[in-house]
């Protein structure tokens, strides 16, 4: 809570860019107090554009609390307790609740198809849906990635789930394995659609898991797989080839094993000169 403008002071924050808190510089502070003079409540909003002293990474804070939320934070020397106001701090852009993946640009460019810049988006978007905890619809949200990424694969977009998780099977684009993983991923999304479930973060995790190890070997791998042999047909051809060897060359070294002996011959025979000397 604060009566006066914060503009031009440091306040402690997390940095979502550099990961940790951090000294930042306030650049801007909106304030509001309110309170009902019936119940005596009162409850306050601070605003804050802030920007992080160690990367510079600007970002958006907001702090806001009520006469009623407090959280006992410590006990002081005659063993009373000390509270301190239950505040919400939100963020923008939010913290990432899940770090995204090294090749997530990646989608877009390594796969020659229409949808792929889709597939990145709809992706993204699952991941900033987790960040703003809506978890609803990241659960949906997979699996439309789902859905995308069967399309690009060559999966016929009319089939129900269960025919295109078989067809990927037969075609050997997913193991067994992957298709019973990727029916809890299909099954989640549906029961966020349509049976109204709420999945927590960790499920959510686990259902990520799961998709972003089937985007990965779909797309990113083969894609990694297919330049590594080019480059290694680049290098090949770089690469003089070995001559064949020629008889006058074998002969050749067998001389240089002969030459190797004589300084022991003349070594030997020069002993045995000096011993008859
Ligand atoms: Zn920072």
């Amino acid at each position: 809570m604060s009566t006066k403008s914060r503009i031009g002071t440091k306040l402690k924050a997390f940095c979502a860019s550099c990961k940790g808190d951090r000294n930042c510089e306030v650049k801007g502070h909106h304030s509001v107090n309110e309170s009902d003079q019936r119940s005596g409540i009162s409850w306050w909003r601070d605003w804050y554009l802030l920007i992080c002293c160690g990367c510079e990474h600007v970002f958006f804070q907001s702090v806001s609390g009520d006469s009623e939320s407090y959280d006992v934070i410590d006990v002081d020397y005659e063993g009373n307790p000390v509270f301190a106001p239950d505040e919400t701090i939100r963020r923008w852009p939010a913290p990432f609740k899940r770090e995204r993946p090294v090749w997530l640009e990646e989608i877009s460019y390594q796969n020659n198809h229409d949808r792929s810049i889709d597939l990145q988006k709809c992706l993204t978007e699952v991941y900033e849906a987790l960040d703003g905890d809506l978890n609803v619809l990241a659960g949906i949200g997979t699996r439309t990635v789902f859905d995308i990424a069967s399309e690009i694969l060559g999966i016929d977009t009319e089939l129900p789930f269960n025919k295109k998780l078989q067809e990927m099977v037969d075609k050997k684009l997913i193991t067994n394995s992957q298709k019973d993983h990727l029916e809890v991923v299909i099954n989640a999304g549906g029961a966020s659609a349509h049976r109204g479930w709420l999945p927590h973060i960790e499920d959510l995790n686990t259902l990520m898991d799961i998709l972003e190890d089937f985007i990965h070997d779909s797309f990113i791998l083969p894609a990694k797989k297919k330049a590594t042999d080019e480059n290694v047909a680049k290098v090949k051809q770089k690469v003089p080839p070995r001559k064949p060897k020629s008889k006058a060359n074998k002969s050749s070294t067998a001389p240089r094993k002969a030459t190797s002996k004589i300084p022991n011959e003349v070594e030997q025979d020069h002993r045995s000169e000096s011993h008859n000397v």
